[in-house]
């Protein structure tokens, strides 16, 4: 074991210790809800957290619809070094009548505590009275977490690895301005600063337009330069690979040694803390994934969320986390993989799109070897935006979902003005779901964009989100 080991393992330790006391006073648990960006992590929270406060209609989640819960509210955070996440501003957001807009969705790490009382089940009720659970929601952008496997590999191994990927399928394509850059550079020449920022600003160009919406990539670290948090513009953030072998070293004052020394404090200083600091130390985690956008783009699209799981389901693999476990005697025990935006198709297609999801994490756990906490799989949408209805058109009787679509959007040579509905017909999934994998539902989907739903009772209305509690919350409730 070598020194930064040593240090991680104290550090470690100190988080373990704090937590193992804090947990002793009043039982918590950290749930931790990751996503990539735009996935749906900023409307999840806000959704979740409404229906307990209010008490929205969540019929699979037992404890509540049992009438055991005697109290919900929100607390002060316990970890004072990370932000609050702004609850209420996202729900003024969403409920501001005519103007209600979907929030601003998570660029950063950010907390929210929600204590439940609540009377516990059968022979224990009788014998402690009533329990108390602290919910500590810790919201965090996935792209951090498909960080978590370069604290295995150097420098030169990411590199090569990294260029090899933008060498195939949609990704060459959206790599020819970073790969002609890169043709200029020689690892071994003298290190020049503005090589490196110009290098680090084209290879973020095309890790940004590996993420739009008609490629819809997922595999795509560094996720800083995505997704930067607080280290927007520093200098931790101005490196790219050089087209060198996986096991190369580079001469000092080199170029290749300018890079590889910022790779590494990117990893030190950035992906490490997160690591030990957060990640370590969830007790649950739900990930939240865009499938529909994903097979909407293409087998390739497809192909690119599995590898993003397998590397996220690799993070959890226990062992691989041995120590961290031991030190802080908790490990995730649950993750949850949610497929949402779910109000987008009929409903007729959500055991559908559940059924697809489950192949994708079983495939993806294969291919991570993955053995260790409980997976669940759901399909569901934290607000619905759209209704069902059901079309004639041509004598044909087609399942339709209603909604209004956001301004802008548009369907055929139709615009929409933000303020109109309309019935669109999304598509259907296919019924095997392996038949969803090979890329063949490429462009078959019709998406809109649709505004939140006007807020008619206290807590929106949402698909599955009952599930989705009764998982990741519902036994801690017993
Ligand atoms: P984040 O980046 O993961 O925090 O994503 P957000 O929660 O901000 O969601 C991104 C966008 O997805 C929102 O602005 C909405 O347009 C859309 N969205 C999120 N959740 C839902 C949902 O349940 N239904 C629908 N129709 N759209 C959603």
């Amino acid at each position: 074991m070598n020194l930064s080991d040593l240090i991680d393992s104290g550090r470690l330790a100190a988080g373990g210790l704090r937590d193992f006391a804090v947990g002793l006073a009043s039982p918590s648990l950290r749930l931790g809800v990751t996503g990539l960006s735009r996935a749906g992590k900023t409307v999840f929270i806000t959704s979740l957290v409404q229906a307990l406060l209010k008490g929205g209609r969540l019929p699979a989640f037992e404890a509540h619809a049992g009438g055991r819960i005697s109290r919900v509210y929100l607390e002060p955070q316990p970890d004072d070094g990370l932000p609050r996440f702004p609850y209420e501003d996202h729900l003024e957001a969403l409920s501001e009548g005519e103007t209600r807009h979907w929030p601003e969705g998570t660029r950063q790490i950010s907390q929210l505590r929600l204590t439940i009382e609540y009377e516990p089940r059968g022979l224990v009720a009788r014998t402690v009275g009533s329990g108390k659970l602290h919910v500590d929601i810790i919201d965090y952008p996935g792209e951090w977490l498909l960080d978590l496997p370069l604290m295995g590999m150097g420098y030169a191994r990411w590199s090569a690895l990294t260029i090899a990927a933008s060498r195939t399928g949609p990704r060459l394509a959206r790599a020819q301005d970073w790969h002609a850059h890169l043709t200029t550079l020689d690892a071994a020449a003298r290190a020049d600063e503005g090589q490196a920022i110009r290098a680090a600003q084209l290879f973020t160009a095309y890790l940004a337009s590996c993420r739009d919406d008609d490629a819809s990539l997922s595999a795509l670290p560094p996720g800083r330069f995505l997704m930067p948090g607080d280290f927007a513009g520093s200098p931790l953030l101005a490196f790219a690979p050089l087209d060198v072998a996986e096991d190369a070293s580079f001469a000092s004052g080199s170029l290749g040694a300018l890079m590889a020394r910022r790779y590494d404090s990117y990893v030190a200083r950035i992906v490490k803390p997160f690591f030990f600091g957060n990640f370590a130390r969830l007790d649950r985690q739900i990930v939240l994934v865009d499938a529909l956008s994903a097979l909407n783009a293409g087998a390739a699209a497809v192909n690119d969320l599995q590898t993003a799981l397998a590397g996220i389901l690799a993070c959890f693999r226990q062992g691989s986390n041995s120590i961290v476990s031991s030190l802080f005697g908790r490990r995730i025990d649950r993750i949850l993989f949610a497929a949402t935006k779910a109000d987008l198709l009929h409903q007729t297609s959500h055991d559908r799109l559940e059924k697809i999801l489950r192949l994708i994490v079983e495939e993806a756990a294969n291919r991570a070897e993955y053995s260790g906490a409980e997976i669940d799989v759901v399909a569901l949408a934290a607000i619905r935006a759209t209704r069902e209805a059901r079309v004639t058109q041509k004598g044909e009787t087609l399942d339709c979902i209603a909604g209004t679509p956001e301004k802008g959007e548009t369907i055929g040579n139709q615009v929409f003005d933000g303020n109109t509905e309309a019935a669109i017909f999304p598509g259907d999934l296919p019924e095997n779901p392996r038949a969803a994998l090979d890329g063949s539902l490429e462009g078959h989907l019709k998406f809109v964009r649709f505004r939140p739903p006007l807020k008619r009772l206290e807590t929106f209305p949402h698909i599955r989100m009952d599930r989705a509690a009764e998982f990741l919350i519902g036994d801690r409730l017993a």
